[in-house]
C-alpha cells in the first residue's frame, strides 16, 4: 500500500541532512518509495492515500538505546521500607523486589504501556532491557508478540544475573536468541547481563559463549555506579571494563549501558574493541550516581547513543538533557551542542543497524518508511543550517501528531490506531496495585 504524507518540512538527517520545504514522503510498503516536492510528488504517485502534514515537520522515527519495558508499573508506587540512600539501595529495595513481583499479564502490560508512549512520542525502534525472575520462561515471547501488535522495531534480551541463583535467566536468553536468530528487521535478540557485581566469571563466560556463537552482542549495565567499579577491583583487581573485555563481553555488536565510573584507559578499550555505549542521562540524575564523560569517550570514538533506562519513551527529552549536563558538568556554554544530537541522531542510528542490520534513522529512497511527524511551526527559519537549534529548542518540546513504522500508521491525529491504550491503561491500573502488594 502506498501513503503519500503530504506538503510538510522534511528532515531526512543521514549523512548529508536536507530539509525540504512544502515537501511530500511517499511509502510503499515497509520502504520509502520517494521524496521531493509536494507538487511532484502529487503528480507521480496521484492513487496513494494522503495524509496532510502541512504545519508538520517529518522526521525519522527516533530511536532508544536502551529501555527497561518492565519498570513501568513502579509509577507511582511507594516503595516500602526507608527511602534508598545511595544506587545499590535502590536495585535492592525497589527493582529487585518488583521485578520477582511480576506475572505474566504484569510482563505483557508492562511492555504494551511504553509501547504505546513509544508510539506517541515518535520512537520507533528499541533496545530493551528485560528482567521478571517470577515469570521467566517464555517472557520474550510475551514482549515479542505486544512489539509486534505495536507495529515497532525492539531488540529484546533477558538480564542474566546471578543474584538469584547462578546463571539465572540463561535459558530464557539463550532460548530466544536461537529462535531469533539475525532477526527480521523488526524483532533482533541480544544477551542481557545484569551488571559486572551482579555475574561471576563462569556465568559471564557461559554467556559470551552462548553471544558468540550465535553472533550477537550483549547488552550489559557497566559501572553505573561506582560500587561496580569497587566490586571489580577488590575481586578482580582490576576496573569494571578491563575485567569484561578480559571475559569477551567487548564487541562491535556489544552494548554498555551507562559507563559513568570508567576512567581513560577503560575508555580506550571500549574504543578499540568498537563496543558501543548507550548514555542515560536523566536516569543518572534520577539514581544521584554521577555525571558519564561522554565528551571524552565520543572523542576518543567510542560509538556514545542515548537511551531513556526505563524513565520514558521520550529521546528527544533526553537528547536535551545530556546537552543540558555537559554544559553544566563543564561549566562550558561551548560544549555539547553538535554531540547531543550526534548521539540520538547519527550514533544511535549506527548503534540499531549493528543490531537490526537495517540502517534506520534517515529519510531516504529504499529507506524503512519509521516516520515522526511533529506539530511544529518554525519561528525563524529553518534550514540544514540551523536545523539543530530548532531541534535543541523547539521540536524537542513539539507534539507528536503521526507516527509511522515499517510503513504502518501507528498513531494518526494524535489518536494511537495500533494498541487500545484506554483499555489497556485501564487494566494495567486494576493489577499494578495487585503486584505492589507482592513486593
Ligand atoms: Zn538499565
Amino acid at each position: 500500500m502506498s501513503i503519500r504524507f503530504e506538503n510538510g518540512i522534511v528532515v531526512t538527517l543521514g549523512k548529508s541532512n536536507r530539509v525540504l520545504w512544502n515537501a511530500s514522503v511517499v511509502t510503499d510498503g515497509e520502504k520509502v518509495a520517494a521524496l521531493g516536492p509536494a507538487a511532484e510528488m502529487a503528480r507521480s504517485f496521484p492513487g496513494a492515500e494522503v495524509v496532510d502534514c502541512s504545519g508538520k515537520v517529518i522526521l525519522p522515527g527516533f530511536l532508544c538505546s536502551h529501555h527497561h519495558f518492565y519498570s513501568t508499573m513502579a509509577r507511582g508506587m511507594a516503595p516500602p521500607g526507608e527511602p534508598a540512600s545511595n544506587f545499590v539501595e535502590i536495585l535492592e529495595r525497589l527493582w529487585w523486589k518488583l521485578d520477582k513481583a511480576l506475572s505474566d499479564e504484569d510482563v505483557t502490560l508492562s511492555a504494551q504501556i511504553p509501547l504505546i508512549e513509544c508510539i506517541r512520542n515518535g520512537t520507533t525502534t528499541i533496545i530493551d532491557h528485560h528482567a521478571s525472575p517470577a515469570f521467566r520462561d517464555g517472557s520474550l515471547d510475551l514482549i515479542e508478540t505486544a512489539v509486534r501488535a505495536a507495529g515497532l522495531r525492539a531488540s529484546l534480551c533477558y538480564e542474566v544475573s546471578d543474584r538469584n541463583q547462578p546463571g539465572g535467566g540463561i535459558a530464557e536468553n539463550e532460548r530466544f536468541i536461537k529462535k531469533t536468530g539475525m532477526g527480521d528487521g523488526q524483532i533482533a535478540a541480544m544477551m542481557g547481563l545484569h551488571a559486572s557485581f551482579t555475574l561471576s566469571d563462569a556465568t559471564l563466560e557461559k554467556c559470551v559463549g552462548i553471544a558468540r556463537d550465535a553472533g550477537v552482542g550483549c547488552h550489559i549495565h557497566v559501572a553505573e555506579d561506582a560500587a561496580d567499579r569497587a566490586d571489580s577491583l577488590a575481586k578482580y583487581k582490576v576496573p569494571t571494563v578491563e575485567r569484561l573485555h578480559r571475559l569477551g563481553v567487548t564487541g562491535e555488536k556489544s552494548l554498555f549501558v551507562h559507563c559513568v565510573h570508567i576512567d581513560e584507559a577503560e575508555m580506550d578499550t571500549i574504543a578499540a574493541t568498537k563496543t558501543s555505549v548507550a548514555h542515560n542521562p536523566e536516569s543518572n540524575m534520577n539514581n544521584a550516581v554521577g555525571v558519564t564523560k561522554v565528551l571524552t569517550m565520543l572523542k576518543k570514538g567510542v560509538l556514545v547513543g542515548l537511551g531513556t533506562d526505563g524513565m520514558s519513551s521520550d529521546m528527544p527529552a533526553q537528547m536535551r538533557c545530556a546537552y543540558l549536563l555537559q554544559r553544566l558538568d563543564q561549566r562550558d556554554p561551548r560544549v555539547a551542542f553538535m554531540e547531543a544530537p550526534q548521539m540520538l541522531l547519527q550514533n544511535n542510528a549506527e548503534i540499531c543497524e549493528r543490531q537490526f542490520g537495517l540502517r534506520l534513522g534517515e529519510i531516504g529512497e529504499g529507506a524503512p518508511a519509521d516516520l515522526a511527524i511533529l506539530d511544529y511551526q518554525p519561528p525563524t527559519p529553518l534550514s540544514e543550517a540551523n536545523f539543530l537549534g530548532h531541534l535543541i529548542f523547539g521540536m524537542v518540546d513539539a507534539v507528536v501528531d503521526t507516527t509511522v513504522c515499517r510503513g504502518r500508521i501507528l498513531m494518526k491525529g494524535k489518536k494511537v490506531l495500533a494498541l487500545d491504550e484506554e483499555r489497556l491503561a485501564a487494566r494495567s491500573r486494576e493489577l499494578a496495585p495487585k503486584m505492589w502488594k507482592r513486593l
